[in-house]
């Protein structure tokens, strides 16, 4: 029995949710989400919903109709007093719990100009509203397209504009796509697949000003002295965590998350576990048990649903459930192509293409720290991915006995 109060309505909380009243937990269960909508899935608003093969309400995740839940949808959480145990919504009312799920995700970082940010036809993509905006930009005729961002959105939208038969140029600070989680290495390899579908790379290069004629957008300005023109662009510029509804709480949280310890309960600015308040999903930041305790938080659909079941188990009152180290998994589907992957590579002082050829644009790079196995990524070959896997939650040594020998050792990240 008791109050459970979950704040944010996405993939982890209805997780969560469910974990939950599985554990037979027959309280009060009340979802506050600042969207008007129940959970939806957002890994398809980049890929399938752009394209117009599924609508942006087809997204809608099963499941949230049978919790028993008081669903309180559009409505924002602007505070939390731990104090009175209870969390201050945008419309002034307040919700009071015995436990506390924080939930909240991430949002897109915004462009850094806000006047040219909201330009006709500038697009950031984290939500059904913002994937159902551009699937109609996209769909309204021919559109030069530039995206800004060569992380996994940005090359989902950069290759999807091509099978759409849209010219698209990609323009990426780092030295290839992707280099920033993959490494520069895989990252080429990627970027090189896309540019021979007729993507335009433009990578060690930065926008500095979006040009518009009348309020829409019509040129983008390098800080190079280049200039693309575009009708169309996509900011892809990665993540913000939804945290500043918890400023003033006394737990520990930024921009880059909430502090959580082994066990998955939040932690005050002093380091101290509050028992009330557990915490999920993208939001969520927490020592993994398989990088040396390492403070982690990920942007990955399995992780969310992994860590929902966790915390979900823990508001049922149970004093622990053990703590919370899930393999990471992600995959991105990139126009035909699917990238997956299991580990982290932060940190990886070495990579190997254990299996296929980066040339043929089908391969898994294996990637090592101090000996041991971290990551693994398959590109178009997820089949070969969970072997690799398996050293990788091993903590293998690296590289593997029986691989990688005719193969280089190892080459630069
Ligand atoms: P969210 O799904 O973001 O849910 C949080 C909810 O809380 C949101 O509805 C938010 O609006 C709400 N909220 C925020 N602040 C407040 C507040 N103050 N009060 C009330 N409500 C609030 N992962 C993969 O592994 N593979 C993929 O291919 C992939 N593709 C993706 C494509 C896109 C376009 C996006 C955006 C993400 C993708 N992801 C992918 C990541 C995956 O979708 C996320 O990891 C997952 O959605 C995280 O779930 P969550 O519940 O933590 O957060």
């Amino acid at each position: 029995s008791g109050r459970v109060l979950i704040v944010g309505a996405g993939l982890a909380a209805l997780r969560g949710a469910e974990a939950l009243r599985e554990t037979g937990f027959s309280g009060t269960l009340t979802i506050v989400g600042d969207e008007p909508y129940h959970p939806y899935d957002r890994p398809p608003l980049s890929k399938h919903v752009l394209t117009g093969a599924t609508p942006a309400d087809a997204t809608t995740l099963p499941g949230s109709h049978g919790l028993d839940a008081d669903w309180q949808l559009g409505s924002a959480a602007v505070r939390l007093d731990r104090a009175a145990h209870a969390v201050h919504l945008a419309d002034g009312r307040s919700l009071p719990y015995d436990r506390l799920l924080i939930a909240t995700g991430t949002r897109a970082r915004p462009w850094p100009n806000p006047h040219e940010g909201r330009l006709a036809g500038v697009f950031t993509l984290r939500g059904r509203d913002d994937a159902r905006a551009l699937r109609q930009a996209l769909a309204a005729g021919p559109r030069r397209v530039l995206v800004i961002g060569g992380g996994f959105i940005g090359c989902e939208v950069a290759s999807l504009c091509r099978q759409l038969g849209l010219p698209v140029t990609l323009v990426e600070p780092g030295p290839t796509p992707l280099a920033r989680v993959l490494g520069r290495t895989v990252g080429g390899f990627i970027g090189a697949i896309h540019e021979g579908h007729g993507v335009e790379l433009r990578c060690g290069s930065e926008v500095e000003w979006l040009e518009d004629e009348g309020g829409r957008l019509v040129r983008a300005h390098l800080v190079d002295g280049g200039r693309i023109d575009a009708d169309l662009a996509v900011i892809a510029l990665g993540a913000v965590r939804n945290t500043e509804w918890l400023d003033g709480s006394g737990l520990s949280a930024d921009p880059g998350g909430v502090d959580c310890d082994a066990d998955g309960r939040v932690l005050d600015t002093e380091g101290r576990p509050d028992p009330h308040i557990t915490a999920a999903g993208d939001v969520a930041r927490f020592p993994h048990p398989l990088y040396e305790g390492r403070r982690v938080a990920l942007e990955h659909w399995s992780h969310a649903v992994a860590q929902g079941v966790h915390a979900g188990r823990l508001l049922a009152g149970t004093p622990s459930n053990g703590p919370y180290g899930a393999l990471p998994t992600f995959w991105s589907t990139q126009g035909d192509l699917v990238v997956k992957s299991a580990g982290l590579t932060e940190g990886a002082d070495t990579v190997a293409i254990t299996q296929g050829d980066p040339a043929a644009g089908r391969f898994v790079a294996l990637y090592g720290r101090a000996g041991r196995c971290i990551a693994a990524v398959s590109v178009d070959s997820a089949r070969w991915l969970p072997a690799y896997a398996e050293l990788v939650a091993a903590g293998a040594p690296f590289p593997p006995r029986g691989t990688a020998t005719d193969r280089p050792k190892g080459i630069e990240i």
